[in-house]
């Protein structure tokens, strides 16, 4: 019986799926919040919905694997930690050093750690997690699969920015992007649900989720992204800026009197989107709920979501000469099927119609009219089960 887990390691958060493989049956899932912070809380689902959840305090990541592996075994989820197999770990930024998951030794963590830099909040956490399972789980494979893998097929002149070319030489000052999984994994299910080789094929994904970026898929590559050398960038997010004049940096740090810069960077990043727009909550069913009730700030966050979107899918049919399938995914593209409605009404200038029925789903499926030019498809992500495939592939 061979078992993987995929991990998702975050500052403070330990995220974990246990499949069993190859079926890709999930045998046990859960998360453990507010590590190093006090009343952290483990949680786990597992069996026929059977749930744990406690609260005690978790003071790093290494005590919180302890835990994950004693609850394992007190649940008889696992009878013996050598049936764990395989271990996927999402790493948040591979740089240009990652262009694909590859198998964990020291020296790709002593890597992934040197690259934190470019994902202070994660790749430390990240590094640190998959020494934890080196030592706890020594005979399993490990495999790390980066975000950013995806898009190393971009082009220069997409990833380059218009600075000083030797800030890219010296310091590596470019466009990574993000959710590099995520978009390969419906882009490749959308080549297989229009029955074309995705060679073939010219493919925008909007993941659309708490964090959002738009990709454009070329023959299989990632050839653009929206987000940019951090997941900062883009589209308006739940509580991100998205793309922004940096004239507005020196500009609101005089007015706020505010004199560290990371404090303005974190309010880009924390307090700004759709939180910082509409004032009632970063989660777009709120924003959704507040804007029906009359909520002028909550309508405007929801139009000005939609308007970047349409703004990014507008651009990448510029970048690829084309376009012949969009995909929506994550919390927002999957569930909310008035923002896929809002998005694709304003595109029907390029043919793309969207069907009002069959856009009302929340599952895989066709949405758009069999009349559009452009087919597009809802299709639900899964970023977990991408990295449990790749364990398999690379064992
Ligand atoms: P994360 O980036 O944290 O993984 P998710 O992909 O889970 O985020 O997406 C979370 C977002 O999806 C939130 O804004 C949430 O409001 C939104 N969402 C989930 N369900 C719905 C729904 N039924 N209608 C509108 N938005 C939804």
């Amino acid at each position: 019986m061979s078992k993987t887990f995929a991990i998702n390691a975050g500052s403070s958060s330990l995220k974990f799926q246990l499949y069993q493989m190859p079926e890709e049956e999930v045998i046990a899932k859960g998360l453990v919040e507010r590590i190093g912070i006090e009343n952290s809380i483990f949680k786990i689902e597992y069996g026929d919905d059977q749930e744990f959840e406690m609260t005690e305090d978790i003071e790093d990541h290494g005590r919180a694997v302890e835990i994950l592996f004693e609850k394992l075994q007190e649940f008889n989820i696992v009878e013996d930690m050598k049936e764990i197999e395989g271990v996927g770990h999402r790493v948040v930024a591979g740089g240009e050093a990652f262009k694909e998951s590859t198998v964990v030794t020291d020296e790709v963590i002593a890597k992934v750690d040197e690259l934190s830099e470019f994902a202070p909040l994660h790749n430390p956490a990240e590094a640190a997690v998959m020494r934890v399972f080196q030592e706890e789980l020594p005979h399993a494979t490990m495999v790390a699969v980066f975000d950013t893998s995806f898009h190393t097929s971009m082009p220069e002149v997409n990833y380059m920015y218009s600075l000083p070319y030797e800030y890219y030489e010296e310091y590596g000052a470019r466009k990574y992007g993000a959710h590099g999984t995520s978009h390969q994994f419906v882009s490749q299910r959308a080549a297989e649900l229009a029955g074309k080789p995705i060679e073939d094929l010219k493919i925008i994904t909007c993941h659309l989720g708490n964090g959002g970026s738009i990709t454009a898929v070329q023959g299989g590559k990632s050839v653009d992204t929206s987000m940019g050398f951090t997941p900062l960038a883009g589209i308006t997010m739940g509580t991100r800026t998205g793309d922004l004049d940096v004239s507005l940096v020196p500009f609101l740090m005089d007015k706020l009197n505010i004199s560290d810069v990371n404090e303005m960077v974190n309010i880009f990043n924390k307090k700004s989107g759709l939180l910082g727009i509409s004032g009632v909550s970063s989660d777009m069913r709120d924003v959704e709920s507040a804007a029906e009730a009359g909520n002028h700030r909550a309508q405007l966050a929801i139009d000005i979501f939609v308007n970047r979107v349409q703004k990014y899918i507008g651009q990448y049919i510029a970048v690829m000469n084309g376009v012949d399938i969009i995909v929506f995914t994550a919390g927002i593209g999957e569930n909310s099927a008035t923002t896929r409605a809002a998005v694709l009404e304003g595109l029907t200038w390029f043919g793309i119609e969207v069907d009002a029925e069959r856009n009302d789903t929340r599952k895989e499926a066709q949405i758009s009219s069999d009349e559009s030019k452009v087919l597009v498809y809802n299709i639900p992500t899964n970023e977990e089960v991408a990295i449990a495939r790749e364990v398999e592939r690379l064992k």
